[in-house]
């Protein structure tokens, strides 16, 4: 009788056992990419295929930045995939190698006081009014941060690049210049300095530099195009071209060491 017991005991031990040990089997199991995918606050259901696609070559990178990544356009070579940009952001359109804007387009412009530019410097005015107050107060500590290349027109810039392409040929070109329409000096809202004494090419070893570093964002200015991001940007490391977003955006993208490109693609794309 007691024998029996034990053997029903063991028995039930068992089942006991096997059923424990089967759930913790089924936890382990790998949860697809897929499903990760979708988990993603960033997921965009349209790019499935390209999100499978990149994270191929990818497999270092996390899903986020998978998605990210892809978000941007970077599955796709510069100027491969490109679309008009999404005029409605206002002061936060995104113009790079896969947005760009149309011939017609035109911002409104308000002149630079000469003061703080060169002659005939126009800006959208918020930036216009943001960059004289960064200016302004660069001033007061006996610093020159004065804008030599502000809004630049879809056919000049259609000139411009022309010209660097007979110069250096395309592929060069493509590096520093930006093609008509995917130039951010269209929107208005870009800027390209220099402390008066120097070139705008030796900016970076200046004071001034140093100070833009440390106070852009306070008036709503990212350094855009910085070093080490030329994958994410497509452009080589510019440091006397500055951007307007906004005084909370810049501080985000300051803080953060992240480009503008990162920033739209998680907080601006699909916002309402
Ligand atoms: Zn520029």
């Amino acid at each position: 009788m007691k024998n029996k017991n034990l053997i029903i005991f063991y028995l039930l031990l068992l089942i006991i056992l096997i059923v424990i040990s089967r759930t913790l089997i089924k936890k382990q199991k790998p949860i697809s990419f897929e499903s990760k995918l979708i988990k993603s606050e960033y997921y965009n259901k349209n790019y499935k295929k390209r999100y499978i696609n990149y994270y191929k070559n990818n497999k270092s990178l996390s899903i986020n930045q998978i998605i990210i990544n892809v978000n941007i356009g970077l599955d796709y070579p510069f100027y491969k995939n490109i679309k008009k940009t999404d005029l409605a952001k206002n002061n936060l359109i995104l113009v790079n190698k896969y947005n760009y804007l149309e011939k017609t387009y035109i911002p409104k412009l308000e002149t630079i006081d000469e003061k703080y530019a060169n002659k005939n410097m126009k800006l959208t005015p918020l930036a216009k009014d943001a960059f004289e107050e960064l200016s302004k107060n660069a001033k007061k500590e006996n610093l020159n941060i004065i804008a030599m290349s502000t809004y630049r027109s879809y056919t000049y810039q259609n000139t411009l690049y022309n010209n660097y392409v007979n110069k250096d040929g395309k592929d060069l070109a493509d590096t520093y210049s930006a093609r008509p329409g995917h130039s951010e000096h269209q929107t208005a809202l870009a800027i390209d300095v220099y402390n008066k004494t120097k070139s705008y090419l030796e900016f970076e070893n200046t004071k001034e530099f140093i100070w833009m570093q440390e106070n852009a964002h306070k008036y709503g200015f990212i350094l855009r195009y910085p070093k080490n991001k030329e994958h994410i940007t497509g452009y080589q490391y510019e440091p006397w071209h500055y951007r307007y977003i906004g005084i909370n955006e810049a501080t985000y993208i300051h803080s953060n060491n992240i480009t503008f490109e990162e920033y739209y693609a998680k907080f601006i794309e699909n916002k309402k």
